[in-house]
């Protein structure tokens, strides 16, 4: 096995989780692997694909996605087709006509065309060891991916066993709640799966959360300052998106746009500038990134906070698929938390629901956005707060996210937290924090004179404090759950459940301020290279000479591209060209020593990057 990976992707070893995979669907076991985003699923059933006499069918739900993949797999050098409605009809029966001809080693296939008669025909007679569902979530009725045609995959292989010929079924996700669980065994007639689950974490991507004054500005020097480099910025709002790319166009940065607005073709072919480096910045509602397999995108920055965890760590796990160091920046203002709760407030159900329903919804996307807004001012570890979230309970901190490089100094504001407290308790629980504040620090609003708040004991209490810091406070009362905040329209803050905690006396309410960015932020070069931490390759591995090398290199992958047809991380991944710089080979025996160098694409293009090496 290890074998194939060498030859046919270039890769010395197997991460965690791949190979045990590969061995239980060798033995001929079924599987269930539950990995996130850029974990390496597909190497999972390629590499048993390429080991198994037969021939593989891989069940996934996006056009685009197939596309990709089998573009990277007759690259690499595997015989690899897709069968989908981006093809005519004469096209599918020559795909049909070849796959009968065992000219395909893997084919992908679209779950609706399992129930046609093309198919059926051509299962009669084909020798098929493995059947590979990719994204097994969308079989699920519990999620909101669900794809009725999944549930051909158990009718197809309960038909190859009555002829005696059960293939290994295997599938993937990199979501899967309780019941997303059972019911992928189930819908799709898992047999006794061997299950593997592997950690949420993703060790090279860089977490971090700013408040700039200007989101604008904050936003052109990020991207300005990783020129040339892929990234996604994520808006709310199609207008944010509109705005926010004319403003970087103007600024000269190559940038597409991305949004349910536009015309399909528009987003076609910007999808594909973003895709082939024409463009490599993109900017995009969340209708964007389904499907996105584009490997060198080096950071995510969301202009806006979404609305919950769950998508933003989807969203944001688009970066750095290839395993190198990148960057995840949130640019959050208190804003964004009362524009998502109107677009929640505002949604547009897919179907019929009672009231009744709608309130429940409601109260849960608040409870997400409650979360989501925790994370966005938490001063503690990031990561941390991710996976404790996902459920994997982590007390370390992971010292590679923007909280553990900031210099934070502690506060103990235990005082000001029960000013807050009383103040909420004196307006009778019935006001949000506008009025709480303008109250603590004596503002003379008409409104707090004409409730005659002005006499109040708490009135002008805290006035020496900067309303950023009260904020910081009541951010931690929250937390805390001494606090709540109500799910109204106007949310009013109340005492919670945790309000007792105050009398504790052994109880401390503590905030961190920055004291200043950390040396290593502030790195020349964006610190966007350095970051990404444990073994996470990045550009801040390479020294000046190795930079321009790589540079050139990028260049040279980009002409190769454009010749190909292909988007240039099919080529080589950015992690494959800086393992190319540090290790400089000479020769193509040298040149097989890269990571992301197999056979296939040594033949295809050692030389021409041998060249540029040497300069030549
Ligand atoms: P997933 O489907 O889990 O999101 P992919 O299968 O697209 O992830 O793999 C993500 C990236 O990791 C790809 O660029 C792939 O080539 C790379 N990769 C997979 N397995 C390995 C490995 N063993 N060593 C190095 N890179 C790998």
């Amino acid at each position: 096995m290890k074998h194939l990976l060498k030859q046919y992707f270039g890769y010395d070893d197997f991460r965690p989780g791949q190979k045990k995979l590969i061995d239980s669907i060798m033995a001929g076991c079924d599987v269930l692997g539950i990995m996130p985003t850029g974990a390496g699923k597909s190497i999972c059933y390629q590499i048993p694909a390429l080991a198994m006499q037969g021939i593989t069918i891989v069940v996934s739900p996006l056009i685009s996605l197939m596309k990709d993949q089998v573009t990277a797999l007759n690259q690499a050098g595997v015989h690899a087709a897709y069968i989908n409605s981006s093809l005519t009809e004469s096209q599918i029966s020559m795909a049909f006509a070849n796959a009968k001809k065992n000219t395909y080693k893997i084919i992908y296939i679209a779950p609706e065309r399992l129930d046609t008669p093309q198919f059926y025909d051509f299962t009669a007679t084909a020798e098929i060891s493995l059947v590979a569902v990719d994204e097994a979530h969308c079989v699920s009725q519990w999620g909101q991916d669900f794809r009725p045609g999944y549930l051909n995959v158990a009718a197809f292989v309960a038909r190859l066993e009555e002829k005696g010929r059960r293939p290994v079924l295997c599938a993937f996700t990199a979501t899967a709640t309780k019941e997303v669980k059972d019911d992928m065994v189930c819908m799709l007639g898992l047999r006794e799966p061997d299950i593997l689950v592997t950690g949420f974490d993703r060790e090279n991507l860089y977490f971090a959360v700013e408040r700039p004054k200007d989101k604008m500005k904050a936003a052109l020097r990020y991207v300005t300052d990783r020129a040339g480099e892929s990234g996604i910025i994520y808006c709310n709002t199609r207008n944010g998106v509109e705005d926010v790319c004319e403003m970087l166009v103007e600024h000269g940065v190559p940038a597409a746009k991305y949004h349910a607005g536009m015309s399909n073709q528009e987003r076609m072919e910007n999808q594909d500038d973003f895709l082939f480096d024409r463009k490599p910045v993109i900017v995009a509602t969340n209708a964007f990134g389904m499907g996105i397999d584009k490997s060198n995108v080096r950071y995510v920055l969301h202009f806006n906070m979404p609305q919950s965890m769950e998508n933003y760590y989807q969203e944001a796990g688009r970066a750095g698929r290839d395993g190198g160091a990148a960057q995840c920046l949130l640019l959050y203002a208190p804003k964004d938390t009362a524009t998502n709760r109107f677009l929640l407030e505002n949604k547009e159900s897919k179907k019929e629901i009672t009231e009744e329903e709608r309130k429940e919804i409601l109260e849960r996307d608040l409870q997400r956005l409650k979360v989501m807004t925790f994370y966005s001012t938490t001063k503690e570890c990031l990561r941390k707060y991710i996976l404790n979230y996902f459920g994997e309970t982590t007390h370390a901190d992971c010292h590679n996210c923007g909280n553990c490089d900031a210099d934070f100094e502690k506060h103990d504001v235990t005082e000001l937290g029960r000013q807050i407290v009383n103040c909420v308790y004196e307006v009778r629980q019935r006001f949000g924090i506008n009025m709480i504040l303008g109250v603590l620090r004596g503002s003379k609003n008409a409104k707090i004179i004409r409730y005659g708040f002005d006499r109040l004991k708490t009135y002008g209490k805290l006035a020496e404090y900067a309303e950023s810091t009260l904020r910081q406070v009541i951010d931690a009362l929250l937390q805390e759950e001494i606090l709540i905040q109500t799910a109204d329209q106007y949310p009013v803050i109340c005492l919670g459940k945790g309000y007792g905690k105050l009398k504790d006396e052994g109880f401390s309410l503590t905030i961190k301020t920055e004291v200043r960015k950390s040396e290593k932020s502030d790195d020349a070069r964006g610190g966007a290279e350095k970051a990404g931490g444990k073994g996470a390759l990045g550009k801040g591995a390479l020294d000046d000479a190795g930079f321009a090398l790589f540079e050139k290199l990028r260049q040279k992958r980009l002409a190769l591209a454009k010749e190909e047809r292909v988007p240039p991380y099919i080529v080589f991944s950015d992690k494959t060209l800086i393992d190319m710089c540090l290790k400089q080979p000479r020769t193509p025996e040298e040149m097989l020593e890269v990571s992301g160098v197999g056979a296939s694409k040594l033949e295809k293009y050692g030389k021409a990057f041998l060249q540029v090496i040497k300069g030549t």
